[in-house]
């Protein structure tokens, strides 16, 4: 989630921009039959949009987005020399690719940024631009916040990843006032060599707007951030989770954004900006709709989304 609180968000949140209502129909006819495996994504358009989708912007996020005519349930996965030659799904074969991979998983927020503003607030070195430390994140109607949501989320899906044998490194566990700031989650992600790194979030934009959606790094280059490298394998892994996460809690793709993908490529995100490791951010559902609040507020749930998360954070390891 963008904004919230104590800063001015640049768009009330109940707020419907031509363009949200043009997803929103767009989304309606492909959803239904655009499922798990988003491919052939041809034909990309930069838009502007007005969602709160992603996590460390403080503005409309500019997002690259495939067309929606991009997905096509019954062909075969999307492969590139960065794919793993797997297929998507959990596969049990604990050690062997397993063995010796670290996955840093990032709970976007943390519970105390309402608290420190000042701090949070205070611009840092994406590369590309400089942009706000960290963000409070959203909360559910009745206050569930989500940073509470990320970490829970978080704390599952390492202990499902370490039971696979994998090392796993959360980026905080709101063991801090505040923060860190998102140039810190990156270089955490970076430092600790990491084979996937994974920021766990979910949205506050207006109800009625369901369903998750995987942020993906757009190619960027300026000061600390390039993303060259990392643009093929964060895809890779960010459709492996998505097509997991969609069969394990049984969402559906955002019917706000993405059209009917459940994929965002997004490059003005300095935690993916940053990153020089696989990295991608998912938005679990939208905290500000009742439907999706009931699925996000529930430990159960919440259980499905770390399985569906690891499943694909395994598959994408080639586990
Ligand atoms: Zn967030």
């Amino acid at each position: 989630m963008r904004y919230d609180d104590s800063t001015p968000a640049p768009e009330p949140a109940s707020s419907v921009s031509p363009e949200r209502r043009w997803f929103a129909r767009r989304s309606a006819l492909a959803v239904g039959t655009a499922v798990l495996a988003p491919t052939a994504l041809a034909g990309w358009v930069l838009v502007q949009v007005t969602t709160g989708a992603g996590a460390d912007d403080a503005r409309p996020p500019r997002i690259v987005m495939p067309a929606a005519s991009g997905t096509d349930a019954s062909a075969a996965p999307q492969t590139s020399a960065a794919t793993p030659p797997t297929t998507p799904g959990p596969s049990a074969s604990a050690k062997g690719p397993l063995a010796g991979r670290t996955v840093v998983i990032d709970p976007g927020h943390n519970t105390g940024n309402f608290k420190h503003t000042s701090e949070i607030d205070q611009k840092v070195d994406i590369g590309t631009n400089r942009k706000e430390c960290d963000t409070t994140g959203t909360t559910t109607n009745s206050g569930y916040m989500e940073a509470e949501f990320t970490l829970d989320v978080s704390r599952r899906l390492r202990t499902v990843l370490e039971a696979k044998g994998l090392k796993v490194v959360l980026t905080h566990e709101a063991d801090r006032p505040w923060g860190p700031c998102i140039n810190e989650r990156a270089r955490i992600g970076n430092e600790a060599g990491a084979d996937a790194v994974v920021s766990v979030h979910a949205d506050g934009v207006s109800e009625g707007n369901r369903g998750y959606h995987v942020i993906l790094p757009a190619k960027v280059k300026g000061g600390a951030a390039d993303t060259a490298k990392i643009v093929e394998p964060s895809r890779s892994l960010g459709e492996r989770i998505a097509s997991n996460f969609a069969r394990t809690t049984g969402s559906a793709p955002a019917n706000y954004l993405g059209g009917g993908t459940g994929l965002v490529v997004r490059d003005d995100l300095g935690g993916l900006n940053l990153s020089t490791r696989p990295k991608v951010f998912i938005e679990c559902g939208n905290m500000r709709d009742a439907k999706d609040a009931a699925l996000l507020t529930s430990p159960q749930w919440r259980q499905k989304a770390a399985q569906g998360i690891a499943d694909g954070i395994v598959g994408f390891l080639g586990g």
